[in-house]
């Protein structure tokens, strides 16, 4: 299948062939004649031989056609508008280094993503500073090197980050974050005009309102416009046009009391990946569209200034780019009950199907083309039941030793790794046209014990 954007989207399910596996294979990767799972044009077993398991693969042209596509996708909608990659979902200087080349901006949440943004060379006057809690000391290093834009989140921040420009004698651009009354999950979105979120302003509340009178008046900032962003795998755009069409009519009220007009409008991230076959993302291209269309019928029914449009996607820039590699240790069939295989890897790598019960899709790397003879539950390596991959998927038998995939976990899973039971990171690798690029080297035993003083 060819998705007709220059990737093609090969879903091979049994139907098409009773040999191969269900996975659905993005950007780059395919299958060769020896039956082994390649991406960029290596061979998984070549990488997992060259670099060790656990493994994150990460498909550097797909990384890179994603923001091209969002940037073709803007351009088409003809609104002015600016893109920067929500660095949460993963970071490392050569993914800062990369989004620069691709002319996207970087959102950072903490001092530690603005020092790696910063050691990677990534010009700070494209760097956003988000959070609910910006420390005095993030907002004093981000002022210093000259942050181009701060989404100011609670009115004490307000008085503190103009208090700290002053003394600066440096502006500070900002967005301030709104929370519309919206939250969307996944397929439907709840209209809740409640206030109960640790983040942004309320609308209905009037805080908002008094957010912005108050940024206004800040001698040392520079107000640019306003921020949303209603939720994270989200499909179709229902919930954003409603709440863009709260936040619009709010932003009417505002300008007939003060006359402020907002230059931005950033609607945050947020756009829905697809994981396995339940996940059916409407292609960026149409989403995009509708969004503009409601934006500019918007802004002409309240007879406002048609602001720029920015985004802030992080899960579908690095998602579907991303594969972990394991290698198979232990599998144990329990008659009737289960068949578990145990990878070297689990939840210190892969968090989200503890977290949230994510689903994924597993396929041995080095026996693409073998039947599925049962359901197998991955699991990991760490000491808690919760400790999943992938519960009860259809593999060949797997053995000790086999290589096996996960696929689409570009986002939030290096970010979120962790070293429960003194587990090591992985290493992390860029590949492209059959080169490897180690961009962050495996932890060692003497990683863990940096920092022990006694
Ligand atoms: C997490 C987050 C994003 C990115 O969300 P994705 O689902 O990864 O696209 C963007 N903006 C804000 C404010 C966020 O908190």
């Amino acid at each position: 299948m060819e998705d007709g954007r220059g990737f093609a989207r090969r879903h091979v399910t049994p139907e098409h062939c009773s040999r191969l596996p269900s996975m659905h294979l993005s950007g780059s990767a395919h299958i060769n004649p020896a039956g082994e799972l390649v991406i960029g044009g290596l061979p998984a077993p070549e990488l997992a031989e060259r670099f060790g398991t656990p493994l994150f693969v990460y498909d550097e042209a797909l990384i890179r056609e994603q923001c091209r596509r969002f940037h073709r996708a803007l351009q088409k909608t003809g609104l002015d508008h600016q893109v920067s990659y929500a660095s949460k979902a993963f970071l490392c200087r050569a993914l800062a280094r990369l989004m620069a080349e691709e002319g996207l901006g970087l959102d950072v949440v903490s001092g530690g993503e603005l020092y790696t943004a910063l050691a990677a060379g990534f010009d700070p006057a494209h760097i956003h500073l988000h959070g609910n809690n910006k420390l005095d000391s993030e907002l004093r290093r981000a002022l210093a090197a000259g942050v181009g834009c701060y989404v100011v989140d609670s009115l004490d921040e307000v008085a503190r980050l103009n208090t700290l420009a002053g003394e600066l004698g440096t502006r500070a651009r900002c967005l301030l974050r709104v929370t519309p009354g919206v939250e969307a999950h996944t397929h439907d979105f709840i209209q809740t005009g409640a206030a109960d979120s640790k983040f942004g302003l309320n609308l209905a509340s009037g805080q908002a309102s008094e957010a912005l009178r108050a940024m206004l008046q800040a001698e040392w900032l520079d107000v640019l416009g306003v921020h949303f962003h209603i939720g994270s795998q989200i499909f179709g755009t229902e919930g954003t046009r409603a709440a863009l069409a709260r936040v619009l009519a709010w932003l009417a009220g505002e300008r007939e009391h003060s006359g402020f007009a907002a230059r931005v409008l950033n609607i945050g991230g947020g756009f829905g990946i697809r994981y396995t076959g339940a996940d059916q993302p409407q292609p960026l291209e149409d989403l995009l569209a509708e969004v503009a269309a409601a934006l500019r019928a918007g802004a002409a029914e309240h007879r406002l200034p048609l602001p720029q449009l920015w985004l802030e996607p992080g899960r579908s820039i690095v998602g579907e780019a991303g594969w972990t590699l394991y290698t198979v240790g232990t599998v144990k069939q329990i008659p009737g009950v289960r068949n578990y295989v145990s990878v070297d890897g689990g939840m210190s790598d892969h968090l989200r199907t503890a977290l949230y019960g994510a689903d994924y899709e597993v396929a041995l790397a080095n026996r693409m083309h073998g039947a599925p003879q049962g359901t197998y539950t991955v699991v990991g390596k760490l000491c808690e039941s919760g400790d999943v991959v992938a519960r009860d998927k259809p593999l060949p038998e797997p053995r000790h030793g086999d290589l096996l995939a996960v696929s689409c976990t570009g986002a939030y899973h290096y970010a979120m790794s962790s070293r429960y039971n003194a587990m090591l990171r992985p290493a992390v690798v860029f590949v492209k046209d059959g080169e490897a690029r180690e961009v962050v080297r495996r932890e060692t035993y003497d990683d863990l014990l940096r920092g022990q003083l006694d």
